[in-house]
């Protein structure tokens, strides 16, 4: 089981080392058995970084673009985050695609470079609602995930089912959504990757401590990405204690 958290674009710099400090401190008894990740806002990275030093806590970024260095300006590279200490990358997260126009084959070179940089991505994929009133969440979920992948090779991913719809609303998808996606999407990187079953497949949107444990049950979810609680040490200890 993992639990990431990411934290957005929030808190300023002692809100952050703060916030960075209670999470070791309130995970400290889990993190022997659980994954626990934050993802802090890349400003914060370094200072977060030496707050998170010999703790069970892993470092992780929001975002990277694909090429090692370059004329792009505001952009942070894969080698940029390893040599910050950072273990996980998000990719593809549908704020990234809808306000930032992020397609798939974008976050697929995301992906190969920061494997390649020996980052592991969180490949975040997800349906809106009108994708899932329309009957269409599986298929466009498994497209969005196959056009992610391209040219991906097996190597260290995580991915995150978040429907859209659930994402900051407080509308969760049930037990049941969520295990029906994500072993539609175990099945499809079973077919993808030798031993791809083996892949953790996280749960995001709207996971708070009163829903955690039941989605958690769900035999193909592995742990869960959390935006809002994870802003809270206490929620997101909850959450690891459900993990
Ligand atoms: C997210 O942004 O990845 C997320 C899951 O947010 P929230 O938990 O706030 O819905």
């Amino acid at each position: 089981m993992l639990v990431a958290g990411n934290w957005k674009m929030n808190l300023g710099h002692a809100d952050a080392v703060g916030l960075a400090a209670d999470v070791v401190q309130v995970t400290a008894d889990a993190t022997d058995a659980v994954g626990v990740a934050v993802c802090p806002p890349a400003v914060w990275l370094d200072a977060v970084a030496e707050r998170l030093r010999d703790s069970g806590v892993r470092l992780g970024a929001q975002n990277v673009h694909p090429e090692e260095s370059g004329a792009f300006t505001g952009e942070v590279s894969p080698p940029m985050l390893r040599d910050l200490g950072v273990h996980y990358v998000i990719v593809g997260h549908s704020e990234r695609r809808q306000l930032f126009g992020e397609t798939s084959a974008f976050a697929a070179e995301k992906v190969r470079s920061a494997q390649a940089a020996g980052l592991v991505p969180i490949l975040c994929v997800g349906e809106t609602l009108d994708e899932r009133e329309a009957g269409d969440a599986e298929a466009t979920v498994l497209d969005q995930l196959a056009a992610s992948l391209d040219g991906v090779e097996a190597g260290d991913l995580v991915v995150a089912y978040e429907p859209v719809w659930a994402i900051g609303t407080g509308r969760t998808a049930s037990p049941e959504q969520a295990q029906a996606m994500h072993a539609a999407i175990r099945g499809a990187l079973a077919d993808r990757f030798t031993g791809g079953d083996g892949i953790e497949i996280l749960y995001g949107g709207s996971v708070k401590p009163g829903n955690a444990a039941e989605l958690f049950a769900q035999p193909d979810l592995d742990g869960a990405l959390v935006g809002g609680a994870s802003l809270d040490a206490e929620s997101f200890a909850a959450i690891v204690a459900a993990a």
